[in-house]
């Protein structure tokens, strides 16, 4: 089933292309493994994820949107897309239940930086 790759909404209606990127922890990764800070987000390159320890996040490099979301990328409203976002997820996210607000907020917004950092494309047709 689709649904929108930022606040889950199952009726996306756009989608956008970004690089293909890796995002990872240190524990993800080989020690000698340079990861690269960009604003604050810990990135390393794709084949240097590591294949038994975890395998970093390898990210799919289309992402569907639904029309609330697609309209805040479109406006580049990094702030305004979290804030949709939490409020759709406590509806429907699958997010464990003890995370709290504000780390669901740094959740969202380390991975919805490295959207906006590695977004190559504008709205593109589903
Ligand atoms: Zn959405």
């Amino acid at each position: 089933m689709l649904k929108c790759d930022l606040c889950s909404d199952p009726h996306p209606i756009a989608r956008y292309h970004t690089r293909s990127f890796g995002i990872t922890t240190n524990e993800d990764v080989f020690p000698d493994t340079p990861i690269h800070l960009i604003d604050d987000v810990p990135y390393v390159a794709t084949d240097d994820i590591h294949p038994v320890r975890g395998t970093g996040h390898l990210v799919d490099p289309d992402w569907l949107a639904c029309e609330p979301c697609a309209n805040l990328i479109d406006q580049q409203n990094l702030d305004g897309l979290i804030a949709y976002c939490l409020a759709n997820f406590r509806v429907s996210h699958p997010f464990p239940p003890d995370m709290t607000e504000s780390e669901l907020a740094d959740f969202c917004r380390y991975w919805y930086t490295a959207f906006f950092q590695n977004l190559l494309s504008t709205r593109l047709p589903l």
